[in-house]
C-alpha cells in the first residue's frame, strides 16, 4: 500500500459548493448560540476510481463497489474529496457558531493488517489539519472513536502512543489540564466561555470506547482509566460552580435501535453511566454522540419516568455499509441552536449530501435535510419535548415516525422501510436508555403483538 502522505498529495480537492442554507438570523436573538457537530469521517485513503469494482477501496473488503463516483460509494468509506466537501460547506456557510464538536472515528473500516499505530495517528493528524486549515478560527472539541486506535476497539486505560500523538494534534483547541487527562485516558473536560452568560459551559469529552463491548482490555474492569470517578468528581464540581455541561463521546449510551436487546456499550458500563447522568441531570444540558452512523435521539428518563436528559446521535460523513446490510446512510452533519444563558437546546438543523446525485453531477450539493422542531412539530429539544415526541411516534401510522425513519437513514432509499418490529425496536431505543426499562418496553410490545410475532425480535 502506498504511504498515506503520497495518497493525500494525490487527492486534490474535488468539491464544489452549493449555496448554503442559513438558519434564522440568530444574531438578533441574543440568547441564542450555535455549534456544529460532525462525526465518523472514516477516511479511506485507498479510494480511487477503477474499472475493477473490487479494487475501488480497501474498506469494501474485496466486495464490489456499488456505483463508485468521485464523492464515494455506499460500499466504501469516505474519499478525501467527500470529507473536504463537508468541511468546505461548513466554511462557506458563514454561520455564526461558537464551536464545533467532532465525535471521532477517522480511520477506515479495513482489516487490521492494512493499518498500524502509525497509520491511525497519520489519519487522525490529517483529519485534524484538514479541519484546522479550512476552519482556522473554529474552536473544536473532539472525542476519540473506537477506530481511532490500532488495533481498533482496544483503547487502553493508562496512556498510549496514540493518546500522546493525538494530544499534540489537538493542542490548538485544548488547554493543558484537558490534555493531561487525555494523555492518560483519552478523556478531558474544558470550560467554554461565552461572554455575558450566567453559567459557564463545560464540555466533557468521554472516552466511551473504554466501555465498548469489543474492548478486551477493559472487559473485567469496574472503572477503566478511573473515568467514572473522574466524571463524578467533574460533575460535582460543575454543580458547585453553577456550570452547565455538554457531554460528548463516540459510543452512545442506550440500546442499538436496529437490533434487539443490545446496548452500544457493555451492559454494566451503560447502567453505571446512565445512573451518573440521571444523578447530575441538573448539570448536564445535552449529550452528543456518533458511532452508529445513523441519525437518532434518545430521551433520558429518571426512575420515575420523568424526562431529565436529551441525547443526540449524529450520523456519519462516511456512507459505508457492509455487504450484508441492505441499508446505509447518506453523508450528514448538523448544527445545533442553544440558549446561551441556560445552554438548553432549542433546535437542530441537519444537512446531508445525496451521494448518488453528487456522483452523477460531479458536484457536492450539500443541503438542509430538516429542521428538528418543524419536522416533528415540537417546541424545542428539551427532554419533555422529546418524550412527548416519542409518545407520538408510538401511535399507529405516525407520519412523524415515518419521517424519523427517513431521517434515521439520512434519506437513503430503504428497500424495505420499517415494519412493526423495526418500529418497536426504534421506539424502545429512543425512550429507554437503561436495561430494565428498555427490556420492559420490548416485552410489552411482544405481549401486545401476540407471541406468534416474537420471532421478529430474534
Ligand atoms: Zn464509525
Amino acid at each position: 500500500m502506498s504511504s498515506l502522505s503520497v495518497w493525500l498529495i494525490l487527492l486534490a480537492p474535488l468539491a464544489t459548493l452549493a449555496h448554503p442554507v442559513k438558519p434564522g438570523d440568530y444574531s438578533k436573538q441574543e440568547a441564542s448560540g450555535q455549534f456544529w457537530h460532525i462525526s465518523d469521517l472514516h477516511l479511506d485513503f485507498s479510494y480511487h476510481l477503477t474499472d475493477d469494482h473490487t479494487k475501488v477501496c480497501l474498506s469494501s473488503k474485496g466486495a464490489n463497489a456499488s456505483s463508485p463516483g468521485i464523492f464515494g460509494d455506499f460500499m466504501c468509506d469516505s474519499p478525501y474529496g467527500l470529507i473536504l466537501s463537508a468541511i468546505q460547506y461548513i466554511n462557506a456557510s458563514e454561520q455564526k457558531v461558537d464551536f464545533m464538536i467532532w465525535t471521532g472515528d477517522s480511520p477506515p473500516h479495513v482489516p487490521v493488517k492494512e493499518l498500524s499505530t502509525k497509520l491511525v495517528i497519520d489519519v487522525i493528524g490529517n483529519m485534524t489539519s484538514t479541519i484546522r486549515s479550512l476552519l482556522p478560527d473554529m474552536l473544536v472539541f473532539p472525542a476519540l472513536g473506537n477506530h481511532d486506535y490500532w488495533p481498533q476497539d482496544q483503547l487502553p486505560v493508562s496512556g498510549s502512543e496514540v493518546y500522546t500523538a493525538v494530544a499534540e494534534f489537538w493542542k490548538p483547541w485544548l488547554c493543558e489540564e484537558a490534555l493531561s487527562t487525555f494523555r492518560k485516558g483519552g478523556y478531558y473536560s474544558q470550560i467554554f466561555k461565552s461572554n455575558g452568560t450566567s453559567h459557564p459551559l463545560r464540555i466533557i469529552s468521554l472516552n466511551t470506547n473504554l466501555y465498548y463491548s469489543p474492548n478486551k482490555v477493559t472487559f473485567n474492569m469496574t472503572d477503566p482509566a478511573d473515568q467514572f470517578q473522574w466524571l463524578e468528581e467533574t460533575l460535582k464540581l460543575s454543580r458547585q460552580n453553577n456550570e452547565k455541561a455538554y457531554v460528548i463521546a463516540h459510543v452512545p449510551i442506550g440500546y442499538l435501535p436496529f437490533t434487539s436487546f443490545t446496548a452500544a456499550m457493555e451492559y454494566k458500563f451503560n447502567e453505571k453511566l446512565v445512573k451518573i447522568f440521571r444523578t447530575y441531570n441538573d448539570v448536564i444540558a445535552g449529550q452528543f454522540y456518533g458511532h452508529t452512523h445513523r441519525d437518532s435521539f434518545m430521551v433520558v428518563l429518571d426512575e420515575k419516568d420523568k424526562p431529565v436528559g436529551s441525547a443526540f446521535v449524529a450520523p456519519a460523513v462516511t456512507p459505508i455499509k457492509s455487504s450484508s446490510e441492505k441499508e446505509s446512510n447518506n453523508p450528514g452533519f448538523r448544527l445545533y441552536q442553544y440558549d446561551t444563558n441556560s445552554y438548553s437546546l432549542k433546535d437542530l438543523w441537519h444537512y446531508y449530501l445525496n451521494l448518488t446525485d453528487a456522483n452523477l453531477r460531479k458536484e457536492a450539493l450539500w443541503k438542509l435535510e430538516y429542521i428538528m422542531t418543524t419536522e416533528y412539530n415540537i417546541k424545542d429539544l428539551q427532554p419533555e419535548s422529546l418524550k412527548e415526541l416519542v409518545l407520538r411516534f408510538r401511535k399507529p401510522q405516525s407520519v412523524e415516525f415515518q419521517n424519523y425513519y427517513k431521517n434515521y437513514l439520512v434519506n437513503f432509499d430503504s428497500p424495505d422501510g420499517c415494519n412493526t418490529a423495526c418500529k418497536e425496536r426504534q421506539v424502545c431505543a429512543i425512550q429507554y436508555v437503561d436495561g430494565s426499562s428498555y427490556l420492559d418496553c420490548l416485552l410489552d410490545f411482544l405481549k401486545y403483538d401476540g407471541i406468534q410475532d416474537s420471532s421478529n425480535f430474534l
